[in-house]
């Protein structure tokens, strides 16, 4: 136990087996210790008095303890399409943005979630990457945007939430630890229970770290921001690929690939000019046949001070007919959510 000196520590931030040691040396049974941390993650309680198994001195105790620091909803914004985006406020003030993308159709309503507060990776396109990287967010802050938009999915569209994206903020691999301790509660049965084949971690390319997510056995989907065909190209708009070129990326999701066999996809932002021609799809169909892979090409949100303009819906489409003519899986996202900044690359808290 902690004196009163000392700073509480999130409750969240500890692990089932520091929590059950801790209830072990109060001398209580262990079963109190499952007790809390269903209320603390599949519950999704952040209020001990909330506990309502647990008897009044426990509850005690863990308040002396422990804290809880959830993520407060600052803002809301409800787009024209249905998307909703919602601007967070953390325990150290901070924000952070989460987006929930309903297609209704389909019967899908995708969570975009955030992994850091800003960015350090300054992607030319990117309105994050105009924000200074200040840290990376903890385990319970990410599992909490995932929380809040499954409530927003019952709320606004009495479904469930379907699947989670992590494009919002940030470069996920970036924050790697707590990336997958999120992921790990997100999905467990002591959590909220989602399939990993639901989740898609979305990443620059960072060629060691998808090497270590296979080494990892992780079981969720990746996606490679790859928004241009070549190296000259893609080091113009994205400096990670400085450090981490085009072979180094296609050996390590090579190596990704065969060791999980889990589904890859390449996001591709379409810019006028720049990445829309036939040369670059010839280019881009090179980098299709090291393993299977399915190429999403995104509609540009033009954001300010950014010279890029969005391709021409022609453009689009001849670059996605060239792909699909030579049995590449294409989709073309058409952008949601642009009137209220939600869309791909706008996340930047100007709410
Ligand atoms: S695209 Fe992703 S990695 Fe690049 S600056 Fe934006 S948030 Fe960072």
């Amino acid at each position: 136990m902690r004196d009163n000196t000392e700073v509480k520590i999130d409750i969240r931030n500890i692990d089932k087996s520091d929590l059950d040691k801790f209830i072990q040396e109060l001398g209580q049974p262990k079963f109190k210790s499952n007790q809390i941390w269903e209320w603390v993650w599949k519950k999704s309680k952040t209020d001990f008095n909330a506990m309502r198994n647990l008897p009044k001195d426990l509850i005690a105790t863990l308040e002396e303890n422990f804290v809880f620091h959830p993520v407060i909803v600052d803002k809301v914004q409800k787009s024209n399409d249905g998307t909703i985006k919602s601007r967070l406020k953390l325990h150290d003030e901070h924000l952070v943005e989460s987006v929930l993308i309903p297609v209704e159709k389909d019967n899908r309503y995708t969570a975009c979630v955030s992994s850091q507060v800003g960015c350090s990776l300054t992607c030319s396109f990117c309105a994050t990457g105009k924000m200074k990287r200040m840290r990376n967010l903890g385990p319970a802050e990410i599992y909490d945007q995932v929380v809040l938009v499954d409530k927003q999915t019952q709320e606004y569209f009495d479904h469930k939430l379907t699947n989670i994206v992590f494009m919002g903020m940030g470069e996920p691999l970036l924050n790697y630890k707590n990336l997958l301790t999120s992921i790990n509660y997100i999905c467990s049965d002591e959590g909220l229970g989602m399939s990993p084949r639901r989740i898609t971690v979305s990443t620059v390319g960072i060629a060691k770290m998808i090497k270590k997510l296979a080494d990892d056995d992780v079981k969720f989907n990746l996606a490679l921001s790859l928004h241009a065909p070549t190296d000259e190209k893609r080091s113009k708009i994205m400096p990670i690929n400085e450090t981490n070129d085009l072979s180094s990326l296609m050996e390590a999701l090579k190596y990704y690939y065969s060791k999980t066999k889990n589904r890859i996809s390449y996001e591709y932002i379409s810019f006028k000019g720049f990445n829309d021609t036939l040369e670059d799809a010839a280019n881009l169909f090179k980098l299709t046949r090291f393993f299977p892979v399915k190429i999403n090409i995104i509609e540009y949100n033009p954001i300010d001070g950014v010279k890029f303009e969005k391709s021409l819906s022609v453009s689009i489409d001849n670059f996605a007919k060239y792909l699909r003519e030579r049995g590449v899986m294409v989709t073309v996202r058409r952008s949601r959510g642009k009137d209220i900044d939600a869309a791909c690359g706008q996340l930047a808290n100007k709410g």
